[in-house]
């Protein structure tokens, strides 16, 4: 298997780099040199991560003592969303040359798409929490990217979380003149990335995948967020092959001809990443790995959201192809990305054995509000059988109900309306009926409603499961 990948600009790429991201300014010369000491030959940095001089520092010892060469070193950067105006790509990119005391980078990425007013502030944010738009074109940035290889201050250019719409309009761009020789995107195994992997390739541009092993010391990570490390399955095709989770999630990508860049600042760590050239996945493994994609990212970046440039959403490709006048294209794009329209609701199944917390969270944080559908627990379902979990009978809510003199289907409807959910039972029973609609008289406690929403174990009702080979089956997606 290849340790490198040709770049259409010729040169060589180390298919295995060092990442530096949250790695600390006091921490990342140490583990440059680690790295170097350990055969690695690309190292991977951004002007973001704000430790460019002591990544620097690494690379420069390790050449001073001998151990390699500038030349035999990859050394990346990418240009931060600040610095996008045509007239400031060339200062954003002396800046990351001079802090890591380099006459050349092998590779200069544009971070991201969009491009941020430009100042001190390298995330300017407006009152609403939305990262400011500088108004700035990405393919006149890459105009001046590609004055940067003229200049021979970069030997190759590339982008990192284009997506493929934004790709082609650069290989669309008239009088290009270089192509992107690399896209870097989020990849593991929770978001494969098959498709914008497939287009890039077939456009002669590599793929870097960053946050391989899943970003475990993201800031943002939350406990109850998916870990790759973490998953039986990684875990025992692990084992089978007496191997590491993360030599499989790194192995994971070289066999796609992708270039992976795991980060560490441990030693051991970074000697252990760097054992993957000694075992092989079969296509069996390769074929189970692809198969536990979720679509979930460590980076979504949610601050740009609603940048005119923001790579993330679906949607935006649903607005070009069709020919909208600009207020319908105002009004969809209001739709998707969140606006205070109160018309906008989506009806899912949620009781407590189906909190959906995550799903309407997300809805929430978008304006849009939530219907819970079989509040109760739906027990005249047609598919009901005996040995499947009882909410009316649920020996929890009942001691709640209890409690507060109210009945189990009480503490099932009011539970919703406290989470500021819309709630819908349904009865043909007008005593029932009647009791159902009881449910502004009481209140349940913070510990209450945590208890009820301990009873989680996503159990549904309505799980459809004619449709699970369906295309647009809406379950296998983490939420
Ligand atoms: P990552 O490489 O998926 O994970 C890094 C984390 O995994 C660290 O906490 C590290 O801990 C731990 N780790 C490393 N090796 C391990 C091992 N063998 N066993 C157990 N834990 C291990 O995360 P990432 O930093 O997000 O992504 C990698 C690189 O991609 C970044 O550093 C950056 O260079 C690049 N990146 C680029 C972008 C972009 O927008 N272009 C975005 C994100 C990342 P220790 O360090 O404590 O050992």
């Amino acid at each position: 298997m290849a340790t490198s990948v040709k770049l259409n600009t010729g040169a060589d790429m180390p298919i295995l780099g060092l990442g530096t991201w949250k790695s600390p300014p006091g921490k990342v010369t140490d583990a440059v040199k680690a790295a170097i000491a350990a055969g690695y030959r690309h190292i991977d940095g951004a002007f973001i991560y704000q430790n460019e001089t002591e990544v620097g520092e690494g690379v420069h010892a390790m050449v001073k003592e001998g151990v390699v060469k500038r030349e035999e070193l990859f050394v990346v950067s990418k240009l931060w969303c600040t610095f996008h105006g045509k007239s400031m790509v060339k200062e954003g990119c002396q800046k990351t040359l001079s802090d890591l005391k380099l006459d050349y980078l092998d590779l200069y990425l544009i971070h991201w798409p969009m491009g941020f007013q430009p100042g001190e502030d390298l995330f300017p944010t407006d009152s609403n929490g939305n990262n400011i738009d500088d108004g700035s074109k990405f393919l006149e940035t890459w105009e001046a990217m590609e004055e940067l290889v003229d200049a021979g201050l970069v030997k190759a250019i590339g982008v990192s979380n284009f997506n493929k719409d934004q790709i082609e309009s650069i290989l669309n761009k008239p009088g290009l003149k270089y192509k992107p020789a690399n896209n870097q995107i989020e990849c593991h195994p929770y978001l494969n990335q098959e498709k914008l992997i497939n287009y890039c390739h077939s456009k002669g541009i590599s793929v870097t995948a960053y946050s391989p092993l899943g970003s475990p010391d993201r800031p943002w990570a939350k406990p109850e967020d998916p870990s790759l490390l973490e998953d039986p399955n990684i875990k025992a095709i692990a084992e089978k092959h007496k191997k590491t989770s993360a030599q499989v999630l790194i192995r994971f990508h070289i066999q796609r001809n992708t270039i992976v860049i795991p980060k560490s600042i441990t030693p051991t760590r970074i000697q252990e990443n760097f054992q993957v050239f000694d075992f092989v996945l079969s296509d069996e493994e390769m074929k189970t790995i692809l198969g536990f994609n979720r679509n979930w990212r460590v980076c979504p970046m949610t601050g740009s959201m609603k940048h005119k440039d923001y790579p993330f959403n679906r949607f935006k490709k649903f607005l070009t192809a069709f020919q909208l006048s600009q207020s319908e294209r105002n009004y969809i794009q209001e739709l998707s990305l969140g606006s205070n329209l109160q018309s906008r609701t989506s009806e899912i199944e949620c009781h407590p054995y189906l909190n959906q917390e995550k799903l309407i969270n997300y809805c929430h944080s978008k304006g849009i509000s939530v219907t819970a559908y079989s509040p109760l627990g739906s027990p005249d379902r047609p598919w009901a059988k005996p040995e499947d979990p009882s909410l009316l009978e649920d020996p929890n809510i009942k001691a709640i109900a209890e409690k507060h003199k109210k009945t189990s289907a009480q503490v099932l409807i009011r539970f919703h309306i406290q989470r500021n959910t819309i709630v819908i039972p349904k009865s043909i029973t007008p005593t029932r009926i009647q009791e159902n609609f009881q449910v502004f008289d009481f209140v349940l406690s913070d510990e209450e409603m945590k208890t009820i929403l301990g009873l989680n174990r996503n159990w549904r009702v309505c799980p459809m499961t004619g449709s699970m080979k369906h295309k647009d089956y809406p379950f296998n997606a983490e939420f």
